[in-house]
């Protein structure tokens, strides 16, 4: 082993004054044990995801019903079957869930409810962290609304935004957005949050992480009185509690296990790259292999990112990237065909990859080992979901 760990610079290197060069240059190392990164899955397949409760015995209309069948949702997932009833009643909601656990579907199926009741003057407004999960979100209201006259738009930060006015030239019954975005077309008044029925807050430990708590908070005064609240949070720190209990109003409580923690249907596993070898090699050898379907590759920086795109598909396998400096469009394009099975690799950097919901991502793979345990449980949480195994490999030096 070498020994770079003891020259690595300080988090809180000073700014200006005699820095050392070479302590700026090199690079941020993590410091996280690769024994964290080895555990066996213990799948609770199908079972331990969905309920026996069948969306039949939910008092639907016929036609949300039959899109819901239309998708292939046959019996509840375990949120779902906590929180369709109570939302529906007009409950307010805190949920401790992660993505995965069909929470998405947990809330808009009885806020499609709502809307259609009284179409006109109903309107839900979805509040995420990220683009990805809002315009993932969208996507769910629309193949669950197919042919009920139901409207959505997503309004996110990196798109033009005179695209967004002529969106909100109609009724919307849903409004899907980032915060800044959200606050932007509020200020010019052409979204009047005073109109909300039902908001939801989802990812909102993540919003807080990302620094969207004044956002927040202005969001919520200028939506004012509402019908109904939800929370969506897959974790909940001490402190978020006081603001949490702002937001809600006797709020049903639901808690979907293992939220937080790692996936139990995740075979984690890590890859030692022995000195000399070269690793990009070991990579595209592991790639190769017929079983990794659909993989996520998570490197550390935007640059090692586009190499690792550039390299997987000058030996022949198809790979694409998404990271911070890459247009909203040519993201989008990217999950795209990686969800079509155009390409196999998708090469993703953290902020960029939170919140893509591709079904059947088989591998996560980390390049470079995360610089925190939560990247990592975020990272790997793209695998194994709605109850599959999924596979998650780091390489470790
Ligand atoms: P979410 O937690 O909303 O990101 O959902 C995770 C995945 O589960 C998505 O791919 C959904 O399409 C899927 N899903 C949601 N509800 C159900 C259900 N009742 N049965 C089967 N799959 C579902």
């Amino acid at each position: 082993m070498n020994n770079t760990r003891k020259n690595t610079a300080p988090s809180t290197t000073p700014r200006g004054g005699n820095i050392d060069r070479r302590q700026v240059k090199k690079k941020k190392e993590s410091t996280l044990d690769p024994r964290l990164f080895v555990k066996k899955a213990m799948p609770s397949g199908q079972a331990g995801f969905r309920t026996e409760k069948s969306f039949e015995d939910l008092p639907l209309n016929a036609r949300l019903l039959a899109n819901i069948q239309k998708k292939g949702y046959e019996t509840l997932t375990t949120i779902q079957e906590q929180s369709i009833l109570p939302l529906l009643d007009g409950r307010d909601m805190m949920a401790i869930s992660k993505t995965g656990s069909g929470k998405t579907a947990a809330f808009l199926i009885p806020i499609i409810e709502h809307a259609l009741k009284d179409p006109r003057n109903y309107t839900a407004l979805v509040v995420t962290p990220t683009r990805e999960l809002a315009l993932q979100i969208e996507e769910e209201f629309k193949s669950l609304t197919a042919g009920l006259q139901l409207y959505s738009a997503t309004f996110i930060g990196g798109t033009n935004i005179n695209s967004d006015y002529k969106q909100l030239e109609r009724k919307l019954q849903v409004v899907v957005g980032t915060p800044g975005r959200l606050l932007d077309l509020s200020d010019r008044k052409l979204l009047k949050l005073n109109q909300v029925n039902t908001l939801v807050l989802d990812e909102f430990d993540r919003m807080l992480d990302m620094g969207f708590v004044n956002d927040v908070k202005k969001l919520v005064n200028l939506i004012g009185k509402r019908d109904q609240t939800l929370l969506f949070s897959a974790t909940l720190e001490p402190n978020q509690k006081q603001l949490i209990s702002t937001l809600l109003h006797n709020p049903i409580e639901v808690k979907v296990e293992n939220a937080g923690g790692t996936n139990e249907n995740i075979e984690q596993q890590t890859i030692r790259v022995p000195e000399g070898a070269d690793k990009f090699d070991i990579l595209a050898g592991l790639v190769k292999s017929p079983e990794m379907e659909k993989v996520i590759l998570f490197t550390e920086t935007k640059r090692l990112a586009d190499r690792l795109a550039k390299k997987l598909n000058q030996v022949g396998i198809a790979a694409g990237q998404i990271h911070g400096d890459k247009s909203q469009n040519f993201r989008n394009r990217m999950i795209e065909e990686f969800k079509k099975g155009d390409i196999r690799v998708l090469v993703a950097t953290d902020v960029a990859a939170r919140g893509i919901d591709v079904a059947d991502v088989s591998h996560v793979i980390n390049y470079q080992l995360p610089m925190t345990m939560d990247a990592y449980i975020h990272r790997i949480g793209r695998t194994g979901r709605a109850g599959k195994v999924g596979h998650a490999i780091t390489f470790v030096n």
